[in-house]
C-alpha cells in the first residue's frame, strides 16, 4: 500500500504475482500451437478465451476455416459506451512443430523459462492477462474501451488475420503490440521493415550439352545472371536487404536445363525504397538471348516507421521511469502485425511483450523478473492513453 494515496501500485501488486504468472505461462507454453496445425491452434485458444472471460471480456471467436480461429476479447470495465477505442495485438501460433516440446520442454531455470513460444509470444499474452488483472486490483481503469486480438497465423504472414487486424486498428486511437522486447534490456521496437518475397522464373530451352549446346538456352545461366544483378540492389545501411534465399532448376548435368527459378526475400526501411524496389523486380529482362523471365511477388508487409510510434515511445518511456525503469528502443529487420496498422497511419508500438532470447531457437527463453515489468508497463499505458 502506499499509505499517502492508499493505493497500490500495479508494477507492486504484480511483482507479488510473479508465480502465478509463471505457472500461467508453463500452461500456455505446454498447448503448443504450431500456425500450421488448426486443431492445436484452436485447443490453445480455447484456454486464452476462457482466461478472459474469467476477466469479464466479451470474448467472440473468430472462426477460420482453415487457419485457427482468433480470438477477440473486449474488455470495457466501465462500460463506456464511448467509440474510443485501444487495441492490444499479439498472436497465439509459434513456428514450432507439434510434439517440439519432446525437444525443448517447459523449464525454468536460473530465473528464465524456456520453451516453444515462450518468448514469441506467450509470454505477451501472460502479460496482458497480467496487466488487466493489475487495473481491476489497484483501480486504475482506463477511459478507453480496450479490444484484445489474439491471432492464429502471424508467424506464416497473417494471411486469415490482416482484414481483422486492420479492422479493429482503423477503429482505434493506439495500437499496443505485444512482440517480444529487442534485447535483454527490453528495447521497445519503434520501427520495422517492410518485407516481401519476389520469385524470378527464368524459361530457357532445353538441348542436349554434348551433342547440340548450341541449341539450348541455359535458365540456370539466367537465373544466375539475374541474382548477380539483383544483389547489387542491396543498400544495407539504408536498410535494404535483398537475399536469394531459395534455387531450384535443371534436371541433370548432361542436359542445358529449360527452367530455373530463385526466391528472393526483400526488405526496407522505407515504403518509398519498398515501392521503388518492387517496381525495379518488375522491370527485369533476361540478359541471355532468347530467355524468358516471369517475376512473381512483390511486398507483403509495409514498413513500420518510427513517426508512428514516436509518440507513444515517448509516452512509454515517461511511464516507465516513474516505475524506476529505463527503456529504450531498437529498429529492426523482422516484421510483425504492427506493420499492417502502422501502414493505416494508426499510432503503432511494437515490442511490449516479454523480455528475453533465442526467438524461433531451441533455446528460446524469457526473464522471469520482468514479467511483471511489462505487464505493470502495459497496464500503465492503457489507463493512460
Ligand atoms: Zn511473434
Amino acid at each position: 500500500m502506499n499509505a499517502s494515496t492508499g493505493k497500490l501500485s500495479p508494477l507492486k501488486w504484480l511483482k507479488s504475482r510473479e508465480a502465478e504468472m509463471t505457472q500461467l505461462l508453463g500452461q500456455f507454453v505446454l498447448a503448443e500451437s504450431p500456425s500450421l496445425k488448426k486443431s492445436s491452434v484452436d485447443r490453445f485458444g480455447k484456454i486464452v478465451a476462457r482466461e478472459w472471460r474469467h476477466r469479464d471480456a466479451k470474448v467472440k471467436i473468430l472462426a477460420q476455416r482453415e487457419r485457427g480461429d482468433h480470438i477477440r476479447a473486449e474488455w470495457n470495465p466501465r462500460g463506456n459506451r464511448s467509440k474510443r477505442q485501444v487495441l492490444v495485438l499479439g498472436h497465439m501460433d509459434t513456428v514450432y512443430e507439434q510434439k517440439a516440446l519432446a525437444r525443448m520442454p517447459f523449464r525454468i531455470s536460473k530465473g528464465r523459462a524456456y520453451g516453444p513460444g515462450a518468448f514469441d509470444m506467450k509470454g505477451g499474452l501472460v502479460i496482458a492477462l497480467f496487466a488487466v488483472d493489475a487495473l481491476a486490483a489497484t483501480g486504475a481503469m482506463p477511459e478507453k474501451r480496450i479490444v484484445f486480438l489474439w491471432t492464429s497465423d502471424e508467424e506464416i504472414g497473417s494471411g486469415s488475420s490482416q482484414a481483422v487486424i486492420e479492422r479493429e486498428a482503423r477503429r482505434s486511437d493506439a495500437v499496443l503490440v505485444l512482440e517480444p522486447a529487442q534485447g535483454l534490456d527490453g528495447r521497445l521496437k519503434t520501427g520495422r521493415k517492410a518485407l516481401g518475397e519476389i520469385e524470378i522464373i527464368a524459361t530457357g530451352r532445353a538441348a542436349h550439352a554434348g551433342l547440340n549446346p548450341e541449341d539450348g538456352i541455359n535458365a540456370i545461366e539466367e537465373i544466375a545472371l539475374q541474382i548477380a544483378r539483383v544483389s547489387r540492389w542491396n543498400q544495407p545501411r539504408r536498410g535494404i536487404t535483398v537475399n536469394a534465399g531459395v534455387i531450384e532448376g535443371g534436371t541433370r548435368t548432361n542436359v542445358i536445363p529449360e527452367h530455373a527459378r530463385v526466391i528472393i526475400d526483400v526488405r526496407a526501411a522505407r515504403a518509398t525504397d519498398m515501392r521503388a524496389l518492387e517496381r525495379k523486380f518488375h522491370a527485369l529482362r533476361p540478359l541471355l538471348h532468347g530467355a524468358k523471365l516471369e517475376i512473381r511477388g512483390g511486398f507483403t508487409r509495409p514498413p513500420l516507421e518510427r513517426k508512428t510510434a514516436a509518440a507513444l515511445y515517448a509516452k512509454a518511456r515517461t511511464l516507465a521511469k516513474e516505475m524506476g525503469i529505463e527503456l529504450g528502443e531498437a529498429f529492426v529487420g523482422g516484421g510483425s502485425d504492427g506493420n499492417f496498422t502502422a501502414a493505416l497511419g494508426v499510432p503503432t508500438l511494437d515490442g511490449l511483450g516479454a523480455v528475453g532470447e533465442g526467438a524461433h531457437s531451441p533455446n528460446e527463453n524469457i526473464l522471469i523478473r520482468a514479467l511483471p515489468e511489462r505487464a505493470a508497463l502495459l497496464a500503465s499505458l492503457l489507463s493512460s492513453i
